[in-house]
């Protein structure tokens, strides 16, 4: 255990069960400890730092702002948040963006969105939300509400009423669940805390067909996949279907805490002025890192070199991991890769840590690999021979 880990300060809350690592550096795909310990990262600030760590172009953009303005209030016009959103609507289905800095705050206006459009455009009085067992969306009351896993929530009632979950895959309970009052369906294209599960492309699809079917809009939570993490700019690009909304946060900023809400432009007009803000959202420092992120992604190609990479890794790992009873399945898109094992995997995530590599759980028993997106082959291969080390020692 380092200096800092020994020392841990009891100042903060303890939300997080820490690992003995205080890491102080980065560069790409490596980071450095406090004891000048190097470790490959393969977790990426869980799916953040999708161009590596201190991106040459991200940093210059961000550092050019220092020098210029850091703060206004969204009372201006904020030119770097107009070319942030076009960005992102020149690069998507999305004619709307709200900028805040969470991935929770992305969702929590997303619902808020959702709900408004259906009370106070359509008139219907809709206000309930459909989300999925196991899915994570945030820990806002509303967004832990919308989150389908009972550990999130416990000692936080009582909690916004108008959520209903139902299990993934269950067309079934899909049409149970659908009321007069359903006001959105809200998933993620891989439940990635709840184990790197992909959502079969026949229940994406036709999810899409009831929403647009029933006036119900469909939230996309591109949380975690978005930001080409699983081979496209955004998941839900990979099954055809355009979202009415659909949220952004981690790989939008590289790091800087960014998120955003993006929607169709019929949904517009159920924000007004004074029915959401955010002090941060949108800032002139965070959305040049905004700006300089989505430039670099598509400059360098990102998705596609995340769609070649990943099936690169994922061929390894099963060739590499064959046999291993260990092992039941590796899963996943492009750079979001899951090994489902027989049992627990935090002592894969320690010996990870001791032998250089950075990676990390998805539930108990999932190893959740989040390289960079610009990973070499090199580094690929060094990650595939400590995992294979690793697992062989099981
Ligand atoms: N949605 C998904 C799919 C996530 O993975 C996360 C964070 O892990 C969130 C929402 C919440 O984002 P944040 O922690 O930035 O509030």
């Amino acid at each position: 255990m380092n200096k800092v880990a020994e020392t841990a300060s009891s100042s903060l809350f303890p939300t997080y069960a820490r690992y003995p690592i205080a890491l102080v550096k980065g560069d790409g795909s490596w980071l450095w400890d406090d004891q000048g310990n190097k470790y490959l990262d393969f977790m990426c600030g869980l799916a953040v730092t999708n161009l590596g760590h201190a991106p040459k172009q991200v940093k210059e953009a961000l550092v050019k702002q220092l020098d210029e303005l850091w703060h206004v209030s969204n009372l201006f016009h904020i030119p770097n948040q107009e070319a942030a959103a076009k960005l992102l609507t020149d690069n998507s289905h999305a004619d709307a963006v709200f900028f805040c800095s969470t991935g929770a705050e992305a969702n929590e206006a997303a619902i808020k969105l959702a709900r408004r459009y259906h009370q106070k455009v359509k008139g219907n009085g809709r206000n309930e939300i459909i989300t999925f067992a196991q899915s994570f969306h945030g820990r806002t009351l509303a967004t832990l509400t919308a989150t389908g896993q009972e550990k999130v929530k416990e000692g936080f009632g009582p909690l916004p009423e108008g959520f209903r979950y139902i299990p993934l895959h269950d067309y079934e309970a899909l049409e149970a669940a659908i009321t007069d009052k359903t006001a959105a369906i809200m998933i993620e294209m891989i439940q990635a805390e709840g184990g790197v599960i992909p959502v079969e492309p026949a229940f994406v699809q036709h999810l899409a067909k009831v929403c647009k079917e029933r006036g119900i809009l469909l939230i996309v939570d591109e949380i975690q996949t978005g930001m080409g993490r699983t081979g496209k700019l955004f998941g839900f690009q990979h099954y055809g279907i355009e979202p009415d909304i659909f949220t952004l946060a981690k790989g939008l900023g590289s790091g800087f805490p960014v998120g955003a809400m993006l929607a169709k432009g019929e949904l517009r007009e159920a924000f007004n002025a004074g029915s959401h803000g955010s002090t941060f959202g949108g800032t002139p420092i965070a959305t040049a890192v905004v700006k300089a992120t989505i430039e670099a992604l598509l400059e360098e190609k990102a998705a596609d070199r995340a769609a070649e990479t990943g099936e690169y890794l994922m061929s390894q790992l099963r060739e590499k991991l064959a046999g291993n009873p260990f092992v039941q399945e590796i899963r996943g898109k492009g750079l979001m890769i899951g090994i489902v094992c027989s049992g627990p995997v935090a002592n894969i995530i320690a010996e990870g840590q001791k032998r250089g590599l950075l990676v990390v759980t998805a539930g108990p028993n999932v190893v959740r690999l989040l390289p960079s997106l610009l990973i070499s082959r090199d580094e690929v291969d060094l990650g595939v021979s400590i995992l294979t080390s690793i697992f062989a020692d099981q």
